[in-house]
């Protein structure tokens, strides 16, 4: 049955203007770093991003590396995109990113102009897509100058290929001078992607400063710290969780009894807020207004749905945020 949207899209999700930039982005994105590749079940991947699209959430997270196997969260979501949201392209806005190993050789990795230029025009080609919304360098490279990378991503938009551009991954010393160079060379980046939650307090060291001065947009990635910041392994690790599965980036040894006491506190203080603690440490996040929007990953559609609920709560007392800050300190 062909997929018809829903009419009530846009009525329960907040729009958030990223940085001092002219585009919106719903509070939530939906990144397809796992459970969108080859090995995955493809009809699952495509009712992940009709649930997301129903709920509101119009910005979906890639890069030329997402699979397993690398690049087949583009092919594949290029097909859903073309099978299910023929016409929806002017609603939707589609990232990638490039930074990371890709192919073999000195032109498949890093920061320099020949790779980024010719990964983009990879990943367009696997999703059948003219342009996409935003590309991002996705790690500093430590040895391509940054005016090199800078100008690439400048390129790229002025050959029509993206129409914004931003970084992820980089600190806030090395994020304020690529803005800077963006700014001058006319093309200013609209947003970094750092990795940011309870459980990682990284820009809170002078990132999230730069990018409010510099109105530069927020989008935290991993928010739920891949599934951690949610009660799902309090009685153990279910069969059908992020570690059981995969186990590549998020596996049994992250989950220490230390760790396990400070979920299990934080969960106290959620149920004590009405929430759950997944619903708790999104919102922790959206309570920051220089964040646009937190980048969530969900390997079933009704994940998607429930961690829209923060949205309803996202307000602390001092109370609350000392008590929480009280057990991320131990
Ligand atoms: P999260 O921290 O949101 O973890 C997502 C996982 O948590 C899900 O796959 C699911 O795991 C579990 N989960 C999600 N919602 C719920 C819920 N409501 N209740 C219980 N469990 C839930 O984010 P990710 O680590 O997936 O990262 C999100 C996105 O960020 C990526 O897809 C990617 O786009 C981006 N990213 C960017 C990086 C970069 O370097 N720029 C690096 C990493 C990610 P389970 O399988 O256990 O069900």
């Amino acid at each position: 049955m062909t997929y018809q949207p829903s009419p009530d899209r846009y009525t329960s999700m907040e729009y958030r203007r990223c940085g001092a930039s002219g585009i919106k982005l719903s509070a939530f994105s939906l990144g397809l770093w796992h459970n969108f590749g080859h090995v995955n079940n493809f009809e699952n991947s495509a009712n992940l991003i009709k649930t997301a699209f129903d709920a509101g959430i119009t910005h979906f997270d890639l890069a030329n590396n997402y699979g397993p196997p690398p690049g087949s969260a583009e092919e594949n979501f290029g097909r859903i995109l073309h099978r299910d949201f023929n016409g929806y392209r002017d609603e939707m806005v589609i990232s990638s990113k490039a930074g990371y190993t890709m192919w073999d050789g000195p032109y498949g990795d890093w920061g320099s102009k020949k790779y980024l230029v010719s990964s983009l025009d990879q990943s367009l080609k696997r999703m059948k897509l003219e342009y996409v919304d935003i590309f991002y360098h996705h790690r500093p490279d430590p040895e391509t100058p940054v005016e090199e990378t800078m100008a690439a991503l400048d390129l790229i938009v002025r050959q029509g290929k993206a129409l914004y551009v931003g970084l992820s991954n980089y600190n806030a010393e090395q994020a304020e001078k690529a803005i800077g160079i963006l700014k001058q060379l006319g093309t200013p980046c609209l947003i970094h992607q750092p990795k940011y939650s309870m459980f990682v307090r990284n820009p809170e060291n002078g990132l999230l400063d730069v990018l409010g001065r510099e109105g530069v947009g927020c989008i935290p990635f991993s928010p739920l710290a891949q599934g951690l910041l949610t009660d799902k392994y309090l009685n153990g690790i279910p069969e059908d969780s992020r570690v059981a599965t995969s186990g590549v980036f998020l596996n049994e040894n992250h989950i220490t009894p230390g760790k396990l006491s400070k979920i299990a506190a934080l969960n106290d203080i959620a149920q004590r807020r009405g929430q759950k603690l997944a619903h708790m440490a999104l919102a922790w996040l959206l309570k920051d207004n220089r964040v646009t929007s937190v980048l969530i990953g969900a390997s079933k559609p009704g994940q998607i749905t429930d961690s829209l609920e923060a949205l309803k709560n996202y307000a602390f007392s001092e109370t609350e945020l000392s008590a929480i800050e009280n057990i991320l300190q131990q």
